[in-house]
């Protein structure tokens, strides 16, 4: 049992959220260098139901005694939410990295005993941590050190971030890429760009890649390396998606009235599309409105695709292969993927990354590897095309290996659709 006095300055060092911030803030002007760290217990959910919620309050209780208590640098915490809590810590003259250094093995202790006491189900922690100037807001510092916390993201072992002016701007870029996506949506202003595919062969287009991008309230154009992870995580690519679809096909629309001779263009899908139960059934209705064969309209997926329900991709694939679309697997080789997988699937192409294709071409052994790759694919009925080729050298390298499609600044450049009907669409 505590006694009065314990309880007391338990009470002291460990008070309400509103009182935390008061005091904290004067507390501050007294520290060497204070560090305020915002720390989240995942899975108290899935812990609740297996171990009943009376025992993840005592888990809860154990946290805030091991970080609170038992860690001689914390002068004062609270807890901020019920899996949540804010400790405020000397830390001395330490440089950031020692600091995350220190309170990863701190963490990593309490989680490998709590794991130990309660096998059945695996809690981790995410730590975000950031300095606090004397002159701060105490509300600002709280934030940030949530900032640095959520930048973790879906890491499932325990992890630590430090807050930087750079997380900060990253983190709202992404906070203001949906609202921006959805006006451009709204406002039909999504731009598609065209990339050729060129035949060495023929000395000709025989193809070409449909890239999006919007714009962000400045105007500036969003690059998709920003934009596709927070439209995936969201669950909205296939909006992105079936508008690219949407105009790509209108073009091909507009070609085939012309009399003009049509080519595949590739539209690039996300694996979230394939598991959204309507999607195939409305992309296949707005092909077949349009009249134009399917066979023009290429769906690239990447190697990701084929990570989880296996079984359902697989399936989902051929019912797209079924109708008559052609269908590529890209960025092959940035991934990990066994070829006895890649076996199983419909695919007409096989698109090779421009990384792979690099570290390949620059010494024997990976040349040996490239040629055999490009030439058991064919074997196999795959069109072989090579990504991101920007000199005359890797092209040279590209075709002794086999491969006879590229696609790469060499050519072109991703083109808005004027300029790509001026240079590549025949009369
Ligand atoms: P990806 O499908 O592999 O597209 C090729 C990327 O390589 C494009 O980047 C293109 O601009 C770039 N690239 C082309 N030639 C060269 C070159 O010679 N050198 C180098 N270094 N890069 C080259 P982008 O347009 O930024 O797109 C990046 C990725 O974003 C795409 O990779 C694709 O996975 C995804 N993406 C783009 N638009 C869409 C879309 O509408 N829907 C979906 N689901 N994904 C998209
Ligand atoms: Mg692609
Ligand atoms: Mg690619």
């Amino acid at each position: 049992m505590k006694n009065e006095l314990e309880i007391k300055n338990n009470k002291k060092k460990f008070p309400s959220l509103d009182k935390f911030k008061r005091k904290g803030k004067k507390l501050v002007d007294d520290m060497q260098q204070a560090v305020l760290i915002s720390i989240n217990l995942r899975n108290l959910k899935y812990f609740n139901e297996i171990y009943g919620t009376k025992e993840g309050d005592t888990l809860i209780q154990n946290m805030v005694d091991y970080f609170c208590y038992d860690n001689e640098n914390c002068i004062i915490g609270t807890k901020s939410y019920v899996d949540h809590i804010l400790i405020l810590c000397e830390g001395y003259n330490y440089s950031k990295e020692e600091l995350i250094s220190y309170y990863d093995d701190f963490a990593k202790s309490f989680i490998d005993k709590t794991n130990k006491e309660y096998p059945r189900a695996k809690i981790s922690l995410d730590l975000g941590m950031c300095i606090v100037s004397k002159d701060e807001d105490f509300i600002v510092a709280q934030d940030n050190a949530r900032y640095a916390r959520r930048s973790i993201g879906n890491s499932y072992d325990t992890a630590v971030a430090f807050y930087s002016e750079e997380l900060r701007k990253k983190s709202l870029e992404k906070a203001s890429i949906i609202p921006n996506f959805q006006k451009a949506i709204d406002d039909d202003a999504i731009i598609v760009l065209l990339q050729p595919k060129y035949s060495v062969e023929e000395n000709c287009i025989v193809g070409a890649e449909a890239l999006s991008r919007f714009r962000d309230e400045e105007g500036n154009i969003v690059s998709p390396a920003l934009f596709i992870p927070v439209l995936e995580e969201a669950s909205i690519i296939y909006q992105l998606d079936y508008e690219v679809l949407r105009q790509v096909v209108d073009m091909q629309k507009r070609w085939m009235e012309d009399g003009r001779k049509l080519f595949p263009i590739s539209v690039n899908l996300s694996r979230v599309d394939l598991l959204e139960e309507t999607f195939i059934d409305k992309i296949d209705a707005l092909v077949e409105e349009s009249g134009i064969p399917k066979n023009v309209i290429e769906f690239e997926f990447t190697e990701t695709v084929l990570v989880e329900n296996l079984t359902t991709v697989i399936s989902k694939l051929n019912s797209l292969k079924d109708k008559g679309y052609r269908i590529a697997i890209d960025d092959f080789g940035s991934g990990y993927n066994s070829l006895y997988v890649l076996g199983q699937i419909p695919a007409n192409v096989i698109k090779f990354d421009r990384g792979f294709v690099l570290h390949s071409i620059t010494n024997e052994v990976g040349l040996t590897i490239m040629k055999n790759l490009v030439e058991t694919f064919k074997e196999i009925e795959f069109e072989v095309l090579c990504e991101g080729v920007e000199t005359k050298e890797e092209e040279k390298n590209i075709v002794d290996c086999g491969c006879d499609v590229i696609q790469g600044y060499l050519y072109d450049k991703p083109l808005d659709l004027k300029d790509f009907e001026e240079k590549y669409v025949a009369c």
